[in-house]
């Protein structure tokens, strides 16, 4: 039996100003130290689903509970809590670029912070020790001093994960982390990303659009579609027919144009979906 779920979506549905339904009743639990892949193609709706977690994106509809609370109603100190317990990882890694990799990291550490230290960004020396301590784990340690516009960008998104880390978070968000990354930087990222969140008994939901990474890192993989749920199982239960279905074979009223109207579009993004590759790392 499992116990409370670290994250809870029930019933979740966003519809934006414009109409498009981005999410449409979408239900589903994670467990505490889970590492789950939610897949679909551009535009499935996996964005906007991470986004409600940490209210990004406020819901039209339905719940999302972390901890077994609906953060729903959460305002000031309690959002801001709420934020320092899951930790961020985007696409674009959201790097301050003319910033030193160290402060980047360091970075992640501002929320435990208010007053004269959190505005001057005056750490303490444990803060300094432990972001340290990340860069190597996610070996860093020779570019710690870089700016973190001189850096590849496999070595950013280390990065990314390393100020998300030094956040001390329950859960990791990561929003198609690896997209704009090469297929040897991604499995690197992905497992280092997979590695430290379960060495620190960190959850992870990360989003990504390539199947083949789903099925090499993922405890359980959830497949979105035109806003809706519909898949739910461990990797091996992803077969490739319907991987097939996820990606290429349109369903009545799913292949508009990505022009943002509706969800669902049709384009479909050169790198999908796959076998492994030779040489992919073990889980
Ligand atoms: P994914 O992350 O799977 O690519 P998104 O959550 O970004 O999907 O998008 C889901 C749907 O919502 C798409 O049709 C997209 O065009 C639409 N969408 C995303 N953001 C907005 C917005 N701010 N306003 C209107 N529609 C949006």
């Amino acid at each position: 039996m499992n116990g409370t779920p670290i994250l809870a979506f029930e019933r979740l549905v966003k519809r934006y100003r414009d109409g498009t339904l981005a999410v449409e009743d979408v239900s589903f639990e994670v467990q505490p130290g889970e590492f789950l892949v939610l897949v679909g193609r551009s535009g499935a709706g996996k964005s906007t689903l991470l986004r409600c977690v940490n209210r990004l994106i406020e819901p039209t509809s339905g719940d999302v509970k972390f901890e077994g609370q609906s953060i729903l109603r959460l305002r000031g100190s309690a959002l801001r809590g709420l934020r320092r317990d899951i930790g961020m990882i985007f696409q674009e890694f959201n790097l301050v670029r003319r910033k030193r990799v160290i402060d980047n990291v360091l970075h992640g550490r501002l929320g435990h912070y208010q007053g004269l230290r959190g505005t001057l960004g005056v750490f303490p020396r444990a803060d300094v020790e432990a972001a340290v301590d990340t860069l190597v784990r996610l070996g860093l340690e020779d570019q710690a001093l870089k700016r973190a516009d001189q850096l590849s960008g496999g070595q950013k998104q280390r990065v990314g994960i390393a100020r998300a880390i030094a956040q001390n978070p329950k859960l990791v968000l990561a929003d198609e982390p690896v997209a704009s990354l090469d297929p040897a930087s991604s499995e690197n990222v992905l497992g280092f990303l997979r590695k430290i969140c379960k060495e620190d008994g960190i959850t992870a939901v990360v989003s990504l659009h390539q199947v083949e990474y789903a099925r090499i890192f993922a405890d359980r993989i959830v497949a979105m579609r035109g806003g809706s749920l519909v898949f739910d199982g461990p990797p091996e239960g992803l077969s490739d027919d319907r991987v097939k279905e996820l990606y290429f074979e349109a369903e009545d009223g799913d292949a508009e144009p990505e022009d943002g109207s509706r969800p669902g579009p049709q384009r479909v993004d050169d790198s999908l979906p796959g076998q492994p590759h030779e040489g992919a790392p073990p889980r």
